[in-house]
């Protein structure tokens, strides 16, 4: 049977769909790959095939369990998840025990149940701790699936414990494509994608929008006359735009992610290949390729510097500087 609602995969998906096809799934899976490429998706796509009463070429998407899964309210699929966003949150112990307390009983739906736990990475040691046991040797008909970016993330015990499925990032087109099919703007669906990463969970997050504005003043910025003082106004500026508590460095690199793509856009331009463009505003210009890869190049340094604890100030002011004199060269 296929599994559905699973954008590209095919790997992943042909693994998963031989495993069920020959009565063989394994009690415990690690699913790796990036965030948002359809990890969790394709735990429930493979939750519905596995449990559907009318199973044809898909599951049918009308019997009582196809029809709670996709209301929300399967009682034996079942998502444990940090409380947060915050890249400090931690699957508590408590949530651990919950789950293995439940997996004590049979399947309510007389089926199979999942215990999906994503981004396993964020357990704790107690929690990785309390895990352990029950992934060895899980009661029958319960199939739990950990999704991490990385391995290494959990303990190699955990790891060993698991068959592992990899993903892999979503091709930018494919992305585009998927939210123009979920009536998205082409233009916004084109930007957001090219600024994903391959990943369609980061393209949905994305604000079109606020991606223009940001393209905008780095475009007015390096129109206009200017030196030092303006350089070094704007990257105080940027920096203000992402300081909370602390500063957002990621979100800082993902600024100049989007200044790197509009390098790489204009490149491709200057190379005579519009048509490698991926934000939908490029207008060609008569700049010389070598200047424009070298651009690209500084943003990337740029970013990395930045990543790695760098004075964000000092790195912009130096990148816009370095930009500007590239730029205006004759
Ligand atoms: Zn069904």
């Amino acid at each position: 049977m296929r599994l559905e609602g699973v954008l590209a995969q095919e790997r992943a998906r042909l693994q998963l769909e031989g495993e069920l096809a020959a009565g063989r799934l394994a009690h415990a899976y690690l699913f790796v790959g990036p965030q948002g490429v359809g990890r969790t998706t394709c735990a429930r796509a493979l939750f519905a095939a596995a449990n559907c009463q009318n199973p044809g070429e898909t599951a049918c998407g009308a019997c009582g369990p196809c029809r709670r899964l996709a209301a929300g309210s399967h009682e034996d699929f079942l998502v444990v998840e940090p409380p947060s966003d915050s890249p400090s949150a931690q699957i508590k112990v408590e949530q651990v025990r919950q789950v293995i307390r439940t997996l004590s009983f049979a399947p309510f739906g007389g089926g199979w149940r999942m215990v999906v736990i994503r981004e396993a990475g964020r357990l704790n040691p107690a929690s990785s701790g309390a895990l352990l046991k029950t992934l060895e040797e899980p009661p029958p008909n319960n199939i739990l699936v950990l999704t991490v970016q990385d391995p290494r993330e959990v303990l190699p015990t955990l790891v060993s414990r698991c068959r592992r499925v990899n993903f892999s990032p979503l091709d930018p087109e494919l992305i585009m494509e998927e939210l123009v099919r979920r009536g998205m703007d082409p233009g916004d669906a084109r930007l957001k994608a090219a600024m994903s990463g391959g990943s369609l969970g980061r393209a949905l997050e994305l604000d079109p929008a606020r991606l223009r504005r940001e393209l905008g003043r780095l475009q007015e910025h390096l129109a206009r006359p200017g030196g030092a003082l303006e350089d070094w106004e704007l990257a105080e500026a940027l920096v203000a735009d992402h300081r909370g508590a602390t500063i957002d460095r990621q979100g800082l690199a993902q600024t100049l992610e989007l200044w790197a793509q509009y390098f790489r856009d204009q490149a491709a331009c200057a190379a005579g290949r519009p048509t490698a463009a991926l934000l939908e505003s490029s207008p060609p210009t008569p700049q010389h390729l070598p200047r424009l890869v070298e651009a690209f190049n500084q943003v990337r340094r740029a970013q990395n510097l930045i990543l790695a604890n760098a004075a964000p100030e000092l790195c912009l002011t130096v990148l816009l500087s370095e930009l500007r004199r590239r730029l205006r060269q004759p």
